[in-house]
């Protein structure tokens, strides 16, 4: 048996060696000179001159295009779980207006750096909406806070969240807690930058109002229902602007609010997890995790699905799972067992463009190299720092290498008219 198997291999190998022979050597082109490969195509087809105008790509660029006064742009900064992933930020939704308004709605972890992608300056987004206390809700909110004002942000961040049970589980303890954990940060500021950006406004409003404008200026209105998740402190948002209705459930279970009064939203965004399978087979969750996370403190597709055609919004987008090729095939079909309206799993950079006549989808090319845009109004003198920078100890260990820095310091003075001189 094992004799015959090799004189098939050798065969085989015979066979083979002819075939590569015969397919080099059989068309009689051996030690001929015939060109550039397809000069003979090319002289036989001279080729139409090359388009110069480029073609518009059903793309979002970033920074490239103006809204319209009747328009409003969501973009979807974060998607995904709790742990972010390269491809998935925490929970983060951009609300841009035609009126020059922006809001965030929630800032979970990983996703300041998709809101830096958007190219905006930091003073124009300093209107924070937050659902609920999770990490994957607010996790970035230090980040953007403290990170946006060392790139040009000038003007104080307003923050709005809920209150909790007890006072110290509401948004203004945390944020209180946030500026006590970052003192080291705001003390190395002092004396460099025009701090202005740093100053927090806090709103705590009552999470268990229901259907309450907590925020009403330039014609945009942003009201608050309680969501039903974890414990209690969660909430759900609805803003009316220009007769658009855009409402976002951050994390709840179904609810009987959100049927209430998200009825007939232009666009309804609503948490929606993996189905409790998904959940156990690529989570790890056990059953009992799966089921009660999947379908009692959050939403699966399938409820997602009943809630989008009870309350028939002009989009259903949903979000908070992760969106793989694999997923969104039983995403979708899991919610459309009950719901055949317009519906989108977000992505993150998917973007919604609305006006009341249309709703554009899209995604969005990237630029990945971003830096800070400029400050929009002129930065303030520095007053000299709040403390001394270095004890002496530290102080005594310092090489500064004059003989290559005092050329830099000369160098700048120069070219920007200054006349600043190295601290001693
Ligand atoms: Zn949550
Ligand atoms: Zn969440």
């Amino acid at each position: 048996m094992i004799a015959k198997k090799k004189i098939f291999i050798v065969a085989s190998m015979t066979m083979m060696a002819v075939m590569f022979y015969l397919w080099g050597h059989s068309d009689g082109t051996e030690g001929r000179v015939i060109g550039p490969i397809g000069a003979s195509y090319a002289a036989d087809n001279p080729p139409e001159p090359s388009p110069t105008k480029t073609r518009e790509m059903d793309v979002y660029y970033p920074g490239t295009e103006e809204l319209k006064p009747d328009e409003m742009r969501v973009v979807a900064c974060g998607t995904g779980m709790p742990s972010p992933r390269p491809k998935q930020a925490a929970a983060c939704w951009l609300v841009e207006l035609g009126n020059g308004d922006k809001f965030l709605f929630d800032i979970g972890a990983g996703s300041h750096e998709r809101i830096a992608a958007q190219k905006i300056p930091y003073d124009y987004i300093d209107k924070i909406f937050i659902g609920h206390l999770h990490v994957d809700h607010y996790g970035d909110l230090a980040s953007f806070w403290l990170g946006g004002t060392t790139m040009n942000r000038l003007t104080p961040l307003r923050v709005w969240g809920p209150s909790g049970a007890k006072p110290e589980m509401g948004t203004a303890h945390a944020l209180k807690k946030m500026e006590e954990m970052y003192v080291w940060d705001i003390a190395t500021r002092s004396g460099f930058i025009d701090s202005r950006g740093m100053a927090l406004e806090v709103n705590e409003f009552d999470y268990k109002a229901v259907n309450k404008v907590i925020f009403d200026e330039n014609g945009v209105k942003i009201r608050t229902i309680p969501a039903i998740h974890a414990i209690d402190g969660a909430v759900s948002f609805i803003l009316e602007w220009n007769g658009l209705k855009f409402t976002y459930s951050s994390d709840t279970a179904p609810n009987s609010w959100w049927l209430e009064h998200t009825k007939n939203s232009d666009i309804s965004i609503h948490e929606s997890l993996l189905p409790p399978g998904l959940m156990i087979s690529k989570q790890g969750f056990s059953p009992e995790e799966a089921l009660m996370v999947g379908t009692i403190a959050h939403t699966s597709p399938v409820q997602f699905g009943k809630l989008m055609s009870m309350t028939t919004p002009r989009m259903a987008v949903g979000y908070h799972f992760q969106n793989d090729f694999d997923t969104l095939p039983v995403m979708i079909e899991e919610a459309r067992k009950v719901y055949d309206g317009p519906l989108v799993f977000a992505q993150d950079y998917t973007v919604f463009n609305i006006t009341k006549d249309n709703i554009r989808v899209r995604e969005s090319a990237i630029d990945e190299a971003i830096f800070p845009e400029p400050a929009t109004k002129p930065k303030l003198p520095v007053p000299p720092p709040t403390s001394p920078p270095f004890s002496e100890f530290i102080s005594s260990g310092t090489e500064q290498f004059l003989d290559v820095v005092q050329p830099m310091w000369d160098k700048i003075n120069k070219e920007y008219g200054t006349d600043l001189k190295i601290p001693q």
